[in-house]
């Protein structure tokens, strides 16, 4: 009762006259169709459920279970079959009541062979196409749902990035501010604000070396306060402490900002100038010399005379090869004012 071939696609063909049937039977058959076929409404029904075809093509009057009854039962369980019916005359009234109640097209007998495979193929075309159409709404549905997932998937992907990053700039703003903290802490020193010893000898190598390679201009200036024991021992080191102080902001605001300023130790300090030359660093070096003199004559309501001694070196020079040697030169140089009575100024041969 059912082949199984689908490729032109199977019909359902039901009629109660068993020579139409056979007549439709073999005349579809010969056009490449899959037939199945039913004698009665009934049995039009129990087929049409295991032979699941692509079209029915039924007689409309048919006794017991009729045409339009196998339409209704059809059509409530698969509402997109495509059902074809057949009437007998020419009686339209028919057709067209069945059209009304759900049938996709009618042919009125007696028919021709060539009408009823016009008739199936084109309706079987039309619900291949609605069948696709159907599919591919369900697809682009699918693929629009599965986009709009996406989408929010991305989205939520975003908020979480969003919330990690600006909890990680939270994050980062925290450890800039502890990493400053802790290079403030290790880079300078606690008493006067200067540059610490380590990163003035740190600043110092890489000042160095920029001055070697380029044969760049670097001045180096050594800074001893005078008679500082004597300071402590006839006002306290708390006073001794101001005045490290004092000498320490005023060569703070004497100083540009690529220059360095460091405590060197006790109540030493240097500075580096790049590209300050000879004549720069004598020029702020007297400055400096005469601004502590001038300034500082009072600490803490008490009549005290600061005066400093400064020693200087400048590169390039052929004596100075190494860092140590630029250290030297200054510091002989500061040696040599000491001799020479203090509170001076001298640039190292
Ligand atoms: P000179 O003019 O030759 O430089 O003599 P001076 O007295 O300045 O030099 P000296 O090296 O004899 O004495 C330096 C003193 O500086 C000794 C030390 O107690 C004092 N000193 C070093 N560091 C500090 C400090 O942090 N606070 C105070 N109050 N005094 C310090
Ligand atoms: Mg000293
Ligand atoms: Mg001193």
């Amino acid at each position: 009762m059912s082949d199984r071939d689908d490729s032109m696609g199977k019909v359902l063909v039901v009629d109660n006259d068993p020579k139409t049937l056979k007549v439709l039977e073999m005349r579809l058959r010969s056009e490449g169709y899959t037939i199945a076929s039913a004698v009665d409404g009934k049995q039009a029904l129990e087929v049409f459920d295991t032979a699941n075809p692509d079209l029915v093509l039924v007689d409309v009057n048919m006794p017991g279970v009729s045409g339009l009854d196998v339409l209704a039962e059809i059509k409530l369980k698969i509402p997109e079959m495509p059902v074809v019916v057949m009437t007998a005359f020419s009686s339209e009234e028919v057709a067209v009541d069945a059209v009304r109640k759900g049938a996709n097209d009618y042919v009125t007998k007696p028919f021709n062979s060539k009408e009823i495979c016009q008739v199936v193929r084109e309706n079987l075309e039309r619900s291949r196409m609605l069948k696709n159409r159907g599919q591919l709404i369900q697809k682009l549905e699918a693929s629009s749902t599965d986009l709009i997932n996406k989408v929010k998937e991305l989205e939520g992907y975003n908020r979480e990035l969003i919330n990690s990053m600006s909890a990680k700039s939270e994050i980062l703003g925290d450890l800039e501010t502890t990493n400053r903290k802790l290079r403030e802490l290790y880079t300078r020193d606690g008493l006067t604000n200067l540059y610490n010893h380590a990163y003035f000898q740190e600043r110092l190598s890489e000042e160095f070396s920029r001055c070697k390679r380029y044969n760049n201009v670097l001045s180096f200036v050594m800074i001893d306060i005078d008679n500082f024991k004597q300071i402590n021992d006839n006002y306290g080191h708390l006073v001794g402490d101001e005045a490290l102080k004092r000498v320490s902001n005023l060569l703070m605001e004497s100083i540009r900002g690529i220059d360095i300023a460091a405590r060197y130790g006790g109540e030493e300090f240097a500075l580096i100038l790049p590209q300050i030359g000879v004549k720069g660093a004598k020029q702020l070096a007297e400055r400096l010399r005469h601004g502590v003199e001038s300034s500082i004559n009072n600490i803490n309501n008490q009549p005290i005379k600061i005066t400093i001694s400064l020693g200087i070196a400048t590169m390039p020079n052929p004596q100075i090869k190494t860092k140590k040697d630029l250290i030297k030169a200054a510091d002989s140089a500061l040696y040599k004012v000491k001799r020479n009575g203090k509170n001076g100024v001298l640039v190292s041969e």
